[in-house]
């Protein structure tokens, strides 16, 4: 392996500290906690795990947590009564509406009644445009910690060539957008791209958000390029010595054939994962600071 490992474990970790310690100022130069509330509806498993465990951060950052767990039989104008209450609530600064809502739900229409300023995922619409813009906005967590990690490890990316394998409203094209920002040179492929190895080979970042196990191939990849490996699939990994099925996490990238010709990749897990909450923290605190006209922590966003 000749790539640096990109430690986004660790990386996430540096940004919480940097949260927790800008809230610690706002409590004791303002009186003011930053304030996030997280809404779930319904019992989807993977989503009661992600919710435990942004709760569980927030508070560790010495924010508050509100959750609002409804029954997955929940009308859309009962979602839409609490979100309106959290958008008048001044204890609460940010806004996250799990995904993916029961299929009787509208999602744009739910994630549209958010405040735009409360929401910390970034998904409003009004947000899409501001970023789609050049404007101040809040940033989706995902591709907002690509880019931290990005701009940690190369200083500036300005000029470079980025490809970013993905056109999702939540990962794909935030993430062209934000490199876009940074002055690259952004290619976003997509299912339909013409000879994509050709594609990606051309690119100094390669960003894979298309959420097919391993698909980035080592041969891919230009020597020398960094690799930011979205992707996170669960695959079979044989039996347990009881017989049971095993599983394993991978990346849309295949890690050991493109940490043998990147300069440096993230890996899955342990790379862009923990950054994504990390960033939902810091979109909190920064949420709360534009709402109280307080200046904004340095670093923690676009
Ligand atoms: P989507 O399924 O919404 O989008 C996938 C994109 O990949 C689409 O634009 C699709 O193209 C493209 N694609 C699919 N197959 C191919 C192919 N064979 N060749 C080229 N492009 C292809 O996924 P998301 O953007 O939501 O997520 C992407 C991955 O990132 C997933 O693995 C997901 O689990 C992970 N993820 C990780 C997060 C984290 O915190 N680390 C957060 C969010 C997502 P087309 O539009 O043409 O169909």
């Amino acid at each position: 392996m000749t790539a640096t490992v990109i430690d986004g474990k660790a990386f996430a970790a540096k940004v919480r500290t940097q949260v927790a310690e800008h809230v610690t100022r706002l409590k004791s130069d303002h009186g003011i906690t930053p304030g996030l509330a997280v809404v779930l509806v319904g019992e989807d498993p993977a989503s009661q795990v992600y919710v435990r465990s942004k709760g569980k951060m927030t508070n560790e950052v010495g924010m508050n947590s509100y959750e609002h767990k409804l029954d997955v039989d929940t009308s859309e104008e009962a979602l839409l009564k609490v979100i309106d209450d959290l958008n008048n609530d001044p204890a609460v600064h940010g806004i996250l509406v799990q995904l993916p809502l029961p299929d009787h739900m509208d999602s744009d229409l739910v994630i549209n009644a958010i405040d735009p300023a409360k929401d910390v995922d970034g998904f409003h619409i009004s947000n899409v445009g501001l970023l789609g813009t050049g404007q101040k906005s809040m940033v989706p967590c995902t591709p907002l910690g690509c880019l931290m990690m990005l701009r940690d490890h190369h200083g500036s990316i300005s000029g470079m060539n980025a490809v970013v394998v993905g056109r999702s409203n939540i990962v794909g094209k935030p993430m062209a957008q934000l490199l876009l920002g940074d002055s690259a040179t952004v290619t976003i492929a997509h299912s339909r791209t013409k000879d994509l190895p050709d594609v990606v080979r051309q690119a100094d970042i390669v960003v894979a958000a298309v959420g097919r196990p391993e698909m980035v191939q080592g041969d891919w990849i230009k020597p020398g390029a960094t690799v930011i490996d979205v992707g996170i699939n669960r695959i079979d990994a044989g039996l347990k010595d009881d017989g049971t099925p095993k599983t394993r996490l991978v990346g849309d990238a295949h890690f050991e054939s493109c940490a043998a010709v990147a300069g440096a990749i993230t890996p899955v897990p342990g790379g862009v994962g923990p950054m994504t909450i990390a960033c939902l923290l810091a979109n909190t605190v920064t949420a709360c600071c534009r709402a109280n006209g307080l200046s904004e922590p340095d670093g923690l966003t676009a």
